[in-house]
Parts: structure tokens; C-alpha cells; sequence
């Protein structure tokens, strides 16, 4: 079968790869991918997506683009994001299935023999997960678990922790993610809103094969942001609780008054009183914030045009 699909020029799997300067990672790069591809048996094509390199990486797609036809350049016209990078290369792929896998060989592309018998046994959404995070430094680990911590409090949908976006998706996975037009896009919370069948394979990530990381801490932190604000309006919403609780402490500040004079007859202190009008005053502010942000969380929900379900077509055993 896999054959026929060659021979009808539709390969089986689309590698999708977002480049950012890998011109000292891609000739490497390839010289694994291809022969832990072709191990698979079955037709395939590498989408090289150049993002707004500096560098000679897109000379370097040119040239083994014309030397093998499995292979297909697309370049960005500036610098738009990872994302964006694997967005383009989302919509451009022709295969059946769709690998996403970085250019610098901390994705080790054997896995993806592993990931295409996952998909063939019924998983639409086959990931690498990081058993442990050793090559990254004690501030990045730290910051990273956070993230997950945070995410998943305030996100209804969860993120499994330490899976990066190599990964497999399987044809209905593909088709799910192609519905999504959000800009602001994390696409590690898109893999996981779709759901369908998911099954991870953990795998040690190995340093980068040389060139150098694109995401220094200031870069991390505001994509952190980016996930959470496109996958919560919780923060939004908060407030009315705050604004709960001021009016709460106002009421019993204000009932402490009433005992202290009628039962000790003293008069309120000055400074009861003052804090009894903040709170009061506050939590009128905090309740009108909270309501607006629910109609902001709203509206924010509705402009994303997410699809409202994805349905599945396998038979399988029910899955989280
Ligand atoms: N990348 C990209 N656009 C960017 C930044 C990165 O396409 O603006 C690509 C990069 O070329 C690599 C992958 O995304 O293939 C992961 O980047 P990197 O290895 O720098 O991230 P890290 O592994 O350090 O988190
Ligand atoms: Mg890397």
C-alpha cells in the first residue's frame, strides 16, 4: 500500500523542519534523517521551512532541494517564530502524516521509526517526551517545571510535561490543527486541545549538534506568556475572588465596629474606619474588574474561531 501512495507521488510522511540559521547543522542533520527514514519503508518528503535565516541555510535548502526530490525548501520572508515556521510547513505538507522535528539533532530522527508504528497502531498524536532534562541548565529546568505548573492550574486543558514538538500527527490530527487561524499561536497547547488517541515515547534529548540555541531567557519567558494567555482567560477572571474577599474583610471589619460600640460602647478608631471605606471602595473596583474580564475572556474566546469539537473516526479504546 505504502508503495501505490508513492507511486501516486502522495508521500506517507511529511517531515516538517523549521530552520533559524542552521547552516552548520543541516548538512548533519540530513545525513541522519534520511537513512532512519528511508528504514521506514515508506514514501516521504522533508519540508525544510527557512525563517528568515541570516545566515547561508536557505542556499544550503536551495542546493539539496535540486539534488533530491524527497526534499522541499519553503522561506519565510523574515523571521516569523518557530510557530509560524511550523505552521507554514503544516499547510504546505502533502503527506498523509506530519513529523515536526528540530534542525539541530537534539530530536533524534530514528524515533521516528518508533513514532510511525505508534501511528500504524492507532495514535493520532505520537510524542517525544524528555525523560531527563540534563543538557538544559538549572535555571532553564527550574523555570521550565514552573511553566508546566502554572499552564496546567490554569489551563482546562493540560499540557504533558517536558513534550517538546517533535512529535507524529496522524491525518485526522493534521486536518484538526489545519481549522486553527489563531495568531497568537502555542502550539504545544493546539497538539494538546485536539486530543485524539496520544501516546508519548520518552527519549534522553542530547545537546545541540552545533550552532547555537535561538531562545535566550528573555525570548522563553514572553512565549511562556504566549502559552498561557492563549490557552487561559483564568487571570482575567480573577478578580472578582479578590474582589469577594475585600468585601468579605470589609463586612467583618465593619460588624467589629458596631460590636465595639454597642457592646463596649467605645468609638470605632480612626484608622478602622479608613480601612473599612479602602476595602469597602476596592472591592467595588475588583468586582467591576472581574466582570469585564469575563466579557473580555469572552470576546477573546469567540475571535479565535476555534472549532467548538473535533470528532474521531476510530473505534478504539476511549482515551484521556
Ligand atoms: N527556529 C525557528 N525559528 C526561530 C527560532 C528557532 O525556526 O525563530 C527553529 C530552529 O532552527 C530549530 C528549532 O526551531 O530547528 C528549535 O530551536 P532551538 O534549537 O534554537 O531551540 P532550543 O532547542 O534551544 O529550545
Ligand atoms: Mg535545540
Amino acid at each position: 500500500m505504502a508503495d501505490e501512495t508513492v507511486e501516486a507521488g502522495k508521500p506517507v510522511l511529511s517531515v516538517v523542519v523549521p530552520m533559524r540559521n542552521e547552516a552548520d547543522v543541516l548538512g548533519i542533520f540530513l545525513a541522519r534523517l534520511l537513512p532512519a527514514m528511508d528504514a521506514i519503508g515508506v514514501g516521504y518528503e522533508v519540508v525544510c521551512v527557512d525563517d528568515g535565516s541570516t545566515d547561508e541555510t536557505w542556499a544550503k535548502v536551495r542546493e539539496v532541494e535540486s539534488a533530491d526530490p524527497r526534499i522541499r525548501g519553503l522561506r519565510l520572508s523574515r523571521n516569523f517564530g518557530k510557530e509560524l515556521a511550523m505552521t507554514a510547513g503544516l499547510d504546505a505538507a502533502k503527506g498523509d502524516a506530519l513529523v515536526f522535528i528540530d534542525a539541530d539533532l537534539q530530536d533524534p530522527p530514528e524515533l521516528i521509526s518508533d513514532f510511525y508504528k505508534l501511528w500504524q497502531a492507532g495514535y493520532q498524536n505520537v510524542y517525544g517526551l524528555r525523560i531527563s532534562r540534563q543538557e538544559d541548565s538549572w535555571a532553564k529546568r527550574t523555570s521550565a517545571s514552573l511553566f508546566y505548573a502554572v499552564f496546567n492550574r490554569l489551563s482546562s486543558v493540560p499540557l504533558p510535561v517536558n513534550a517538546g514538538d517533535f512529535r507524529l500527527l496522524g491525518p485526522e490530527a493534521v486536518a484538526a490543527l489545519r481549522r486553527f487561524k489563531e495568531r497568537h499561536r502555542f502550539m504545544k497547547g493546539l497538539y494538546a486541545w485536539i486530543g485524539f488517541p496520544s501516546v508519548a515515547v520518552p527519549y534522553e534529548r542530547p545537546c545541540r549538534a552545533a550552532g547555537a540555541t535561538k531562545f535566550n531567557a528573555a525570548r522563553l519567558f514572553n512565549f511562556a506568556v504566549e502559552g498561557i494567555a492563549s490557552h487561559s482567560t483564568t487571570l482575567l477572571r480573577l478578580w472578582t475572588y479578590v474582589g469577594i474577599l475585600a468585601v468579605l474583610l470589609a463586612a467583618l471589619l465593619g460588624l467589629w465596629m458596631i460590636i465595639e460600640y454597642f457592646a463596649f460602647g467605645r468609638n470605632p478608631r480612626g484608622y478602622y474606619l479608613n480601612l473599612f471605606i479602602l476595602l469597602g471602595f476596592s472591592s467595588i473596583n475588583f468586582i467591576m474588574l472581574g466582570i469585564i474580564g469575563e466579557y473580555v475572556g469572552r470576546i477573546y474566546e469567540e475571535v479565535k474561531q476555534r472549532p467548538l469539537y473535533i470528532l474521531r473516526s476510530d473505534d478504539s479504546e476511549p482515551t484521556e
